[in-house]
C-alpha cells in the first residue's frame, strides 16, 4: 500500500492521527452510502400483488405493511395471502399440500406463488423490473 502523505519522515505520533483520520473517513464514507442505497430503495416505485382464481384477476393490491386478505375457493378452502411492503406470501390454507404456504415471501416482479388444489396465484407486478403491462378486459 502507497502512502499518499509525501513527507518521508513521519513520526509514529503523526502517523496514529493520520490513521484516526483515515478510519473517521472511511466510517463517514460508509455511513454516506448506506443512506444513499436506503434513499434509492425507497424511491422505487411500488409492486402491485395480482391475486387471481381458476385463471380470473380477483384483485390487485398495492404493497403495503400487514395486510391481509382470505380468498374462498369453490370447494370451500381457502388462502390466506399476506401483503407486505417488500413482497407478498401466503400465511395459511387449507390446501393439502400446503406448497403455496412453503413457498415462502416472494419478493421480486414477474415471481408467482401458486396453489395448484384451489387454483390460486399471486403474482407480483410493477416495480423496476419492468413496465406497466397493457391493460386487457
Ligand atoms: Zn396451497
Amino acid at each position: 500500500m502507497k502512502h499518499m502523505f509525501g513527507c518521508a519522515k513521519i513520526n509514529p505520533g503523526k502517523l496514529q492521527k493520520a490513521d484516526g483520520i483515515l478510519i473517521a473517513a472511511v466510517l463517514a464514507g460508509a455511513l454516506f452510502v448506506g443512506l444513499v442505497s436506503h434513499a434509492l430503495r425507497l424511491q422505487d416505485p411500488p409492486m402491485t400483488a395480482v391475486i387471481e382464481q381458476d385463471g380470473r384477476e380477483l384483485m390487485r393490491l398495492p404493497l403495503k405493511t400487514g395486510q391481509q386478505v382470505r380468498i374462498e375457493s369453490r370447494d370451500g378452502g381457502y388462502n390466506v395471502v399476506e401483503i407486505g411492503t417488500d413482497g407478498v406470501r401466503i400465511t395459511q390454507a387449507d390446501c393439502p399440500d400446503l406448497t403455496c404456504v412453503h413457498q415462502g415471501m416472494i419478493f421480486h416482479t414477474g415471481e408467482t406463488i401458486v396453489c395448484l388444489p384451489h387454483r390460486l396465484t399471486v403474482r407480483l407486478e410493477g416495480g423496476t423490473d419492468n413496465g406497466p403491462d397493457a391493460v386487457t378486459g
